[in-house]
């Protein structure tokens, strides 16, 4: 995954940039860019590497001052990593500027037919054949760049995350969302994008989480214009009032995040069973649960579906479930279930577990079952996340942000959680007596 950061209003955004990127390190990339509006003019410095190298090589090309800009960190999809691949990309009136995250599938049959139409191509990434078409859009349609984006938008296959901005218009930025988070910090005066709050937080509690297929016309002095990007239609900003602590996405004294958050597990398993397993009362108390447990309990089986660190979950759930629930369990890499023909019915109940809430192959996994009419409970970490927003019910894991790469709290309190519900349908369905009950939990 890589990262979006952007800012517009009058600081400076060259250091609010770089910190956000910085603070996106932990979703992994492969190079780095900047563009800054300047002078009247978009000056774009990139470079294949970290985003230190990012730094030096801005203020060698004295690229630093703006009160505009956007960031990116790539994890190269199209094109190799490289300092040309590298986003930010300009449009080839060098007009428009955009970043992306995700992949544009049809990418090829768009940029052979601007080809045709003479436009011209400098690097080998899908992000460059949308930012022509926006431009293209623009100048054919004659419309501003917010209904441009949307309309190439929807002669687009793939999923993205993206901002973009024009020469000739530096009082707005125009995103957009399919697949890929994005997020907008709402301060006084000022916005900030960036593919998760961190980058903002220090700056503002109040943020809008875009919604798949949505868009946003972010002016300055204006309000936020949310719209669909299918048909048009206005949309209400939800604006939150976040809770993150920047404290709890920094080291806290460690020399790595990952020895961090290997220390953080006994607090994370308490959190992630605090309120809901009451020992004394020998009960397992979990919302989402209580209001579906016919659902569960009706169920002719439970079909766990996730990827990497949260599969290896899942594969120990099947062992729980089958042992104390005695429910039949079947495991699904998400991948391989979304792009299969599976056998999904109504009975069904599907797990989907993922510590972003973001996966993409179990997101797709979840708007194929729930399709077919089976119920899709979600187990994640991050609050309001994709997955968290698309089940039907679901329990989060609260082991905070993970920042390591390699897992550790993320999936100790993914076993928490799993075994919590395996516990309480044990208990409901009669297989332990209360006093047994009790016993397990005291
Ligand atoms: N598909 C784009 C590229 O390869 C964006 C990849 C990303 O998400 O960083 O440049």
């Amino acid at each position: 995954m890589c990262g979006i950061v952007g800012y517009i209003g009058s600081r400076e955004a060259y250091p609010i940039i770089m910190k956000g990127l910085q603070r996106l390190e932990y979703r992994g990339y492969d190079s780095a860019g900047i563009a800054l509006y300047c002078d009247e003019d978009i000056k774009v410095s990139k470079t294949k590497g970290k985003v230190e190298d990012l730094r030096k090589k801005a203020e060698s090309e004295n690229n630093q001052n703006g009160t505009l800009g956007l960031g990116h960190t790539r994890w190269a999809t199209h094109g190799v990593p490289n300092d040309t691949n590298s986003h930010p990309h300009y449009s080839n009136s060098s007009n428009l500027v955009i970043i992306h995250n995700g992949i544009i599938e049809n990418y090829e049959s768009i940029k052979k037919a601007l080809m045709g139409r003479g436009y011209e191509f400098k690097t080998d990434t899908d992000t460059e054949v949308l930012v022509n078409l926006i431009e293209e859009v623009k100048e054919k349609e004659q419309v501003k760049l917010g209904k441009a984006v949307q309309i190439a938008l929807n002669q687009v296959v793939g999923a993205y995350a993206i901002a973009v901005f024009d020469r000739t218009k530096p009082d707005e930025i125009v995103v957009a969302k399919l697949g890929s988070p994005l997020a907008i910090g709402i301060g006084e005066n000022e916005y900030f994008i960036a593919s998760d709050a961190s980058p903002f937080i220090e700056y503002t509690n109040n943020a809008v989480y875009l919604e798949d297929e949505e868009m946003a016309i972010i002016r300055l002095g204006k309000e936020i214009k949310l719209r669909k990007i299918k048909d048009d239609a206005i949309a209400y900003p939800n604006i939150l009032e976040l809770q993150l602590n920047l404290e709890e996405i920094e080291k806290g004294g460690y020399d790595h995040f990952m020895l961090k958050e290997i220390y953080e597990q006994p607090r994370a398993i308490l959190d992630t069973y605090r309120g809901r397993l009451l020992a004394d009362q020998g009960i397992v108390r979990m919302a989402g649960i209580d209001q579906n447990l016919e659902k569960f309990l009706n169920a002719n089986r439970i079909i766990i579906v996730a990827c990497g660190t949260s599969w290896h979950a899942g594969l120990v759930a099947e062992y729980i479930f089958e042992d104390m629930a005695r429910i039949p369990v079947e495991v699904e890499y998400a991948s391989e279930f979304r792009y299969r023909n599976p056998v999904i019915t109504e009975n069904d109940v599907l797990i989907a577990i993922s510590q972003s809430g973001e996966t993409a192959d179990t997101l797709a996994a979840i708007k194929l079952a729930k399709e077919k009419g089976a119920f899709v409970f979600g187990v994640c970490n991050v609050v309001g996340s994709s997955i968290a927003r698309e089940t039907h019910a679901g329990a989060y894991t609260h082991a905070g942000p993970e920042i390591g790469v390699a897992s550790t709290k993320a999936f100790t309190t993914q076993i928490t959680v799993l075994t919590l519900i395996a516990l309480k349908l044990a208990s409901e369905k009669g297989i332990f007596s209360a006093s047994k009950f009790h016993e397990i939990l005291t």
